[in-house]
């Protein structure tokens, strides 16, 4: 099971399905530098993981600390 609060981007926590990066690597372009983004793909897949995981109410949430999963961060939007 993923962890989303575990890297500097929570879309880390998955493995990226277009350039092969693993859990943790930031993505890479065809050439193999660090690209400057996360690749679409890699972040759909992290959404629908973490839906799945945490349902549609929670929210990631940027705290001194790290990332944090706010259970209710959608819900109150
Ligand atoms: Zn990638």
């Amino acid at each position: 099971m993923p962890d989303f609060t575990a890297h500097r981007h929570p879309a880390l926590a998955v493995s990226c399905p277009i350039c092969g990066e693993d859990c943790g690597h930031w993505c890479r372009t065809r050439n193999g530098r660090t690209a400057g983004d996360l690749h679409d793909a890699r972040q759909a897949e992290a959404d629908r993981q973490f839906i799945e995981q945490h349902g549609y109410g929670a929210a990631m949430v940027h705290a001194a600390s790290g990332w944090l999963v706010d259970p209710r961060g959608c819900a109150r939007d």
